[in-house]
Order: structure tokens, then sequence, then C-alpha cells
């Protein structure tokens, strides 16, 4: 299948199979059965949405730039930003930094129009959605007690000591929630995951099509 055919199907997913994919990449995976896992989806994603209707109201409905800029966060572009693993598009770093690599960011956006890939992806500007994504990042880690930041799983136990994690698929379900809520999306922007992977080459985006399109297909014959 073309990559613009992929994308096509990719924009039908549901929000449990982004979900889904989501867990599948963190290390904690494992540990949590479906019915949990479940639940902790769905709660990511109301988590996310309901911060981006407290910050739409308290800042107005500026767009990701001003109202990140109206938070206190310093928006800086740097270039570069590329390991043998994955391109970086951007990171939140304490106190209110939030790095864009406006190069890859430009990249990928020369070749979703390239690739045709543009029209499934609704022209939805990348640098607003990582501009949010961030923005999302910056709340749930100075704020202890938001959902994502508060849950922890006991990973392992030793000599009646218990160590708990984190669990990272919470923060990126929330933070793309987020994005689509304070930037009034339709579509899930989880599927610019995907335009990343595909940037890193064809392979593994098509590797990850087929992952995430099997989740959404366990979805609908359950
Ligand atoms: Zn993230």
């Amino acid at each position: 299948m073309s990559i613009k055919a992929n994308f096509a199907k990719l924009k039908t997913v549901s929000d449990m199979a982004w979900g889904q994919y989501a867990f599948s990449r963190d290390v904690v995976n494992n540990k949590i059965d479906d019915a949990q896992r479940r639940e902790f989806i769905r709660r990511s994603y109301d988590c996310g949405a309901e911060e981006a209707r407290r910050i739409k109201e308290e800042y107005g409905d500026l767009g990701p730039e001003m109202i990140a800029e109206n938070m206190g966060m310093k928006l800086i572009e740097k270039t570069g930003g590329d390991t043998k693993e994955r391109f970086m598009f951007g990171q939140f770093n304490m106190p209110n930094k939030i790095s864009l690599y406006v190069d890859n960011i430009r990249k990928t956006e020369h070749m979703m129009f390239d690739r045709e890939i543009d029209r499934s992806l609704d022209g939805v500007r990348l640098r607003d959605v990582i501009i949010s994504h961030e923005l999302f990042h910056s709340i749930e880690l100075t704020d202890k007690t938001l959902y994502t930041s508060s849950v922890k799983i006991p990973l392992w136990r030793f000599l009646g000591y218990t160590h708990k994690s984190g669990i990272y698929a919470l923060g990126e379900i929330a933070a793309m929630s987020f994005a689509r809520e304070l930037m009034d999306l339709t579509l899930n922007p989880f599927i610019f995951d995907v335009v990343l992977i595909y940037m890193k080459n064809d392979d593994r985006g098509n590797a990850a099509t087929k992952k995430i399109l099997a989740f959404d297909h366990k979805q609908l014959s359950e």
C-alpha cells in the first residue's frame, strides 16, 4: 500500500487503538492487564482534554504559540536533533523552555506535501501540534496532582520494599488529547507520530502502520 493510502486508513483509527499503540511502546505494558489499560487510556484522554479546556478558559482561544508565550514559556528554535533512532521535534525542559527542532519540522512538512499525505492531515501545522504537546508536559511536570503524573504502578518488590513507577504512555496520550482540544482538531494528533516514523524510513513507517491498524481491527472485532 502507498503511504498516501496508509494515512487515509490511519485517519479512521479509534482513540482506544492509538492508546493501545502508545502502551505497546511502554516498558511497563506487560505489567498491566487489558481492563486496567483501557481505564488508563480513557482517563488519560479525559485528563488532557480537561486541561486544555481549563487553559482555553484562562487564556482564551489564541492558538498554541500565543498561549504558550502567555503561560511564560520560552520557545527556542533549534537546528539538528537527529539521532540514529529518531528525529527530535520538540522537547520541554524545566522550568519553562520548549525547544523546537525547526529543520526537522520543515523537512517533515515538505515530506507531507510531496507524498500527498497533507490532505489526510487536514492541513494541521506540525509546529502547533508539537508546541501543544510539549505544553501539556510542562503542566504535568509542575502539577503532581494531575492524573497522568499521580498514577504509579508497582514494578517489583524486594524485602518488603516496593519500587513504583510512573507510566510514560499516560502522559503521551494526554498530551495528544490536550493538543486536539486546544487546537479544536477532529483528527487524533497521534497520527503525526507515524509521520515522524516515516521520516526515519519507510519500512519502519509501514511496520508502525500495520501494528496500529491491527490494534484498531482488534477493537472493532471485540
Ligand atoms: Zn511527549
